[in-house]
């Protein structure tokens, strides 16, 4: 079974996708991750966030390595390093969208996820996974939130890592995230025709595990199709 989670920043993919495939048995992958390791690697190196081809050349020559950790999730390692708290720093979020824009790096990051695709059943999250990696996915969600509550979330997500943000400069970053995200030339993040489009802005997760699973276990009640 495959199912791709797609949606905007902070509307929760990563968490759901993760909760989704414990409780059937799959393997998550998250897909954004990909994205930020070759950030991370180009900020670390100093590479120009708009030079195309030197970005390629970091994400062909980085030793990636994703490892499924149950509870944890994806567990991210570069050259044998676990990055994957790194990855989620500011200066890596604020870099990451302009970095997917560049087509070279999105075919060759899109490449590695189509060959895990193929591996066998998996739930895998990002902006195109329903349009571009997965067109043939059994089952597409497309989450939603306000941007007002995702800022929150982020708010409080960072509130208990003691990191004290200003929520209109949190919303600011969200909007300028979706704004590249969905502009772009290159596989944008856009809702595939038929994905199911849940809005979790007055859910709670476990209420929004309950109706992915509710969905794909044919229960479908309150979501709609479009
Ligand atoms: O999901 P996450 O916020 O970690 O993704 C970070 C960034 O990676 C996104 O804002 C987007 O620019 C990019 N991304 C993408 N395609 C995906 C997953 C993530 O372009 N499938």
């Amino acid at each position: 079974m495959k199912i791709a989670v797609d949606g905007p920043a902070g509307a929760g993919k990563s968490t759901i996708a993760r909760l989704v495939a414990k409780q059937l048995g799959l393997r998550y992958v998250d897909t954004g991750a990909m994205y930020r390791a070759v950030t991370l690697v180009a900020l670390r190196q100093g590479v120009d966030m708009d030079d195309e081809d030197a970005l390629l050349r970091v994400a062909t020559s980085m030793d990636l390595n994703i490892v499924f950790q149950g509870q944890r999730g994806n567990v991210i390692y570069l050259d044998g390093q676990d990055v994957t708290g790194l990855i989620r720093q500011p200066d890596v979020t604020a870099n990451v969208s302009t970095v997917s824009t560049h087509k070279k790096v999105r075919d060759f990051i899109v490449a590695l996820q189509d060959q895990i695709g193929r591996q066998g059943s998996v739930v895998m999250d990002g902006r195109d996974i329903g349009t571009v990696v997965m067109p043939d996915a059994d089952w597409k969600i497309f989450l939603q939130a306000t941007v007002e509550e995702r800022a929150r979330r982020r708010q409080q997500e960072l509130q208990r890592k003691g990191v004290v943000v200003d929520i209109k400069d949190l919303q600011e970053q969200i909007r300028t995230r979706d704004h590249l995200d969905s502009t772009r030339e290159n596989s944008p993040l856009r809702k595939a025709e038929d994905a199911i489009e849940i809005d979790t802005t007055s859910l709670s997760i476990s209420e929004v595990v309950e109706k992915v699973l509710d969905l794909i276990q044919g229960e479908a009640e309150t979501c709609t199709r479009s």
